[in-house]
């Protein structure tokens, strides 16, 4: 049996490059689960920053697997070698977290500049005494498959068979073998997956030696070669090891799911069978289960091999009697119809998992699956299976119409297409949060669906819904980063320009990280493209990929925008993107095509996401303002920096146009307040492009955080437009300062409904002081969120102790604290009462013991934010109550 990138047909293979990550992603997939050894990811930010926290393994090993680790290396360091800051951070990783081993990841701007990785790591080991072990799988070599596949290889060179089991498997492997010995093989205990399966297999008499990789300690991989057999439950990602075992180690391997009733009861007799056929006899271990009891062999069971599967079939029943129980109250799914699209494995499990509950399934996209998935697809579903290759967000909405389906269910992706269309819709791939595996895990799915219909179907209106500052860090390797990427600044601010596309030129990976990142905190669909460069592009040279991909958006989307975002990979290679984008403006341009293409630089070895928005906004203007200038009384410009909620772009406009002015957003980040209509590759709503063409005629321009000084300082120097830069819009002073700037551009008063509101405030501010003040808060934000946090903090007299900001900034020094430093999440240490940071927080704050608020980016750990008024009178009141219930509740 061969895996799908073994396929004769290399074609099938190939077009999961367009859905997936990168390798580097699909090694970490593969062994980041060891949540007792270190993953450095050695490489700018983006890669370790867009992805940490991204996976839904659970693991009762150890803690490392949720954290991050990277060596983010600057440009000085790509320009002079890193190999020496990475073996710091191999000694401090070491120093600090104390893993079992360490792995080290390539990415594409380490694996670029030629950094020996495996040296380095030889070093260590020896310095260590540990297992430090290179995976080479940068991000242009392949897609994800790929680095599944490569990751199974590091653990076939470096860990498996380099240990032994202790008792009681030692003992009796030594005697012909504890009875039932398998390991499981792709298994990654997403959602807790593994935990519903394998108390049944052991119920059967088998028993897991170990797991590569779900819920996995280091040394129990080590000893796996001495299982009786291999049990591969993903078979595109690694039935490479599977195949290496049975040669080198005369393992032999089964390839079963466990999704669904009829998968995982076909698991169970297949893995007996074949631990029988290799001499194996696991049935007198085991109790008999009702409704057998001894003795009592049905001739059916008889006939199936003497009774050799006597045990396993009473398992099976017992479980399934149990399952038919309790499915019976989501006896009312049957006859509805899904559509279904997701990859591997689980491509044709759920299929037979969807049938275990009498849902019929109309489409199957087949983009992510080889032959070998589509062939068994074809046995469930019969010869004329409805599998569909074109799994566009139009085509599947189409799909969904015309076959009447009554849900989708796909990869967390695919879930504000359903959002925005009203469909019920169920996550099942990796970010997902609940188990589907074994017999329980198919109560679960039947759960999920039926909640899901039944919200849908009690709101349709959702149908219609038409809808001293440290600035060193001071370490070679940042653990948990707090830091993002320049792309990501860069491309949040292009979603706020109506008909945009930002598109990273480099390799696929931190496009796809970025967007499932951006995704997950506005839950809005993202606009983000890929050049997707590979190893080829990498060598030959990659402007020809970077003119081939923006031509084709043009024919096909017809944006007004395309920004162009570099990447480290194309920084190092030395693309030269401007010209690329020049010679293309005069192509497009000669089609009379009116799309302005720009160029936004946002290496991920420097700065940091606000830089990357600040970059992408002064680019855009440089790129669309002609040299023309005509006045427009009234019309102001608003730059609002990434810390503003969309929700605070909406409260900002409402303000400015009750003083009877006329504001122009750049960006307008309102778009993502969830008033997004269908899905679109295009950034929809938000500036328009004509809008944005008419900055240079206002009267006047509003930046709002500190990182907005360059393009309104651009401004003012190539056309004369005053501006006036506010450093908070928040609390009492901040809403002032909004409020003045306001009436003297204006010149008109204060409208009464604000001087009404800020009466509110204070009086709020007061009922709130007494849980607030002399509080000891310790933020970690971005640098603009941080001035304004630490300033309305100070006015309800609490103390900001320590402000933590990625990364440098100018607004450091403005940020009201006692303590500022550059540095990561895992740094944060102190007596504080509250942390006030991003959802990537919430392991920082039970580690220090104090309530977290969430806030900043990315925030997907509470509902509503992005809907939540941060400033003004109003705004500021309702953030300031929050964060004084926090203590209020802390106190009862
Ligand atoms: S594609 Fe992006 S995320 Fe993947 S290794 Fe390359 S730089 Fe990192």
């Amino acid at each position: 049996m061969q895996s799908g990138c073994e396929q004769e047909n290399k074609n099938k293979v190939c077009r999961s490059r367009g859905g997936e990550s990168c390798a580097f992603d699909g090694a970490m997939i593969v062994l980041q689960p060891i949540a007792d050894t270190a993953h450095i990811v050695h490489g700018p930010i983006a890669c370790c920053g867009n992805s940490w926290e991204g996976r839904g393994s659970l693991s009762r090993k150890g803690m490392l697997d949720r954290m991050g680790f990277t060596t983010d290396i600057s440009e000085i360091e790509i320009v002079y070698g890193a190999e020496e800051k990475l073996s710091c951070a191999i000694q401090e990783t070491f120093d600090k977290v104390r893993p079992k081993a360490i792995f080290v990841h390539a990415t594409c701007v380490s694996g670029l500049i030629g950094e020996d990785i495996e040296a380095v790591c030889t070093k260590a080991a020896a310095d260590l005494g540990i297992r430090v072990i290179p995976v080479n799988a940068p991000g242009f070599v392949g897609p994800k498959n790929l680095g599944n596949r490569i990751a199974g290889e590091v653990l076939l060179d470096h860990v498996i068979g380099t240990g032994e089991p202790p008792p009681p498997f030692s003992s009796s492997l030594g005697k012909g073998g504890l009875r039932g010995v398998i390991n499981l093989i792709g298994e990654y205990n997403i959602a807790g997956d593994l935990w519903l399966v394998e108390p049944v297999l052991n119920a059967a008499g088998i028993n897991v030696l170990s797991k590569i990789t779900g819920d996995a300690s280091f040394e129990e991989i080590t000893w796996a070669h001495r299982a009786k057999l291999n049990v591969v439950v993903c078979s595109r990602a690694l039935i490479n090891v599977a195949k290496e075992m049975e040669r080198k180690y005369s393992i032999p391997y089964v390839e079963v799911s466990f999704f669904g009733k009829t998968e995982m009861s076909k698991a169970l007799r297949r893995i007996a069978e074949r631990l029988q056929e290799g001499g194996e006899n696991i049935i007198d271990k085991i109790p008999l289960h009702p409704p057998f009891t001894k003795g009592d062999i049905s001739p059916s069971l008889e006939k199936r091999g003497q009774g050799r599967f006597f045990q396993i079939e009473s398992i099976i029943a017992r479980e399934e009697k149990q399952l038919e129980e309790k499915l019976k109250i989501y006896s009312h799914l049957k006859g509805k119809k899904a559509v279904l699209y997701t990859g591997g494995v689980k491509s044709w499990s759920f299929i037979s998992a969807l049938i275990d509950l009498g849902i019929e399934v109309v489409a199957v996209g087949t983009k992510k699956s080889t032959f070998e998935d589509e062939e068994k697809m074809k046995e469930i579903l019969g010869p004329d299976a409805p599998l569909i290759e074109d799994v566009t967000p139009a085509n599947l909405r189409r799909l969904m119409k015309e076959r009447n389906a009554d849900m989708l269910i796909a990869g967390g992706r695919n879930l504000y297409l359903a959002v925005k269309e009203g469909f019920p819709f169920v996550d099942v791939n990796q970010e997902r949060h609940i188990a589907y595996a074994g017999y329980e895990g198919l109560v679960n799915l039947a759960q999920q669906i039926s909640n899901s219909v039944r919200f849908y179907n009690e709101n349709r209106s959702y149908k219609s819904y038409k809808t001293y500052v440290d600035k060193s860090l001071g370490t070679s390797v940042v653990i948990n980063p707090l830091k993002h990427s320049q792309s990501i600044g860069a491309a949040i601010a292009l979603q706020g320009i109506d008909r945009a596309l930002p598109i990273i030129h480099g390799a696929q990976g931190c496009t796809f990280l970025g967007k499932v990142l951006i995704t997950k905190h506005f839950r809005e669909p993202i606009a983000l493209a890929s050049t997707k460069l590979f190893t080829e592009d990498v060598v030959m040279g990659s402007e020809e990929a970077l003119v081939k991909v923006t031509e084709g958006f043009i024919e096909k989307q017809t944006p007004g925008l395309i920004g162009v975002l570099s990447s480290g990979l194309s920084e190092v290679k030395g693309d030269d993107i401007q010209s690329a984008i020049s010679n293309q403006r005069s192509a497009v341009n000669g089609i009379n095509r009116q799309c302005h293409i720009v160029h936004i630089p946002t290496p991920d070895y420097e700065g940091g996401m606000e830089t990357g928005y600040a970059t992408a906004v002064e680019a855009v203007l440089r790129g669309i303002l002609d040299k023309s200038r005509k006045e427009i009384r009234g019309q102001i410009n608003v730059l609002a920096g990434l810390h503003l909620t969309p929700a605070d772009f909406n409260e900002l406009r409402e303000i400015i146009e009750s003083f009877g002015l006329c504001p122009v957003f750049l960006p307008d980040l309102s778009a993502l307040d969830g008033s997004r209509e269908g899905s679109s590759p295009l950034a929809t709503g938000g500036v328009t492009v004509s809008e944005i063409g008419s900055m240079n005629s206002s009267m006047f321009t509003i930046a709002i955080g500190m990182s907005m000084e360059a393009p309104a300082k651009y401004l003012y120097g190539t056309y004369g437009i005053e501006y006036k830069l506010l450093e908070s819009v928040a609390g009492l002073r901040g809403s002032d300062d909004l409020m003045i700037t306001l009436s003297a551009i204006s010149e008109r008063p204060v409208p009464e409904k604000y001087v009404r509101q800020r009466r509110s405030l204070s009086d709020g501010m007061r009922d709130a002081h007494y849980y607030l003040s002399g509080k000891k808060i310790c933020t970690a934000l971005e640098p603009d969120m941080s001035v304004q946090t630490s300033a309305w903090l100070n006015e309800m007299a609490a103390d900001v102790e320590l402000a933590v900001i990625p990364c440098c900034s100018e607004a450091a020094d403005r940020i009201n604290s006692k303590r500022t430093i550059v540095s990561d999440l895992f740094s944060v240490n102190g007596d504080f009462d509250l942390l006030i940071s991003s959802s990537h927080a919430a392991d920082t704050a039970d580690r220090l013991g104090v309530p977290l608020y969430q806030t900043g980016f990315p925030v997907y750990k509470v509902m509503g934010h992005t809907s939540k008024t941060t400033i003004g009178y109003r705004g500021s009141l309702a953030m300031i109550n929050e964060v004084a219930n926090v203590f209020l509740h802390e106190r009862h």
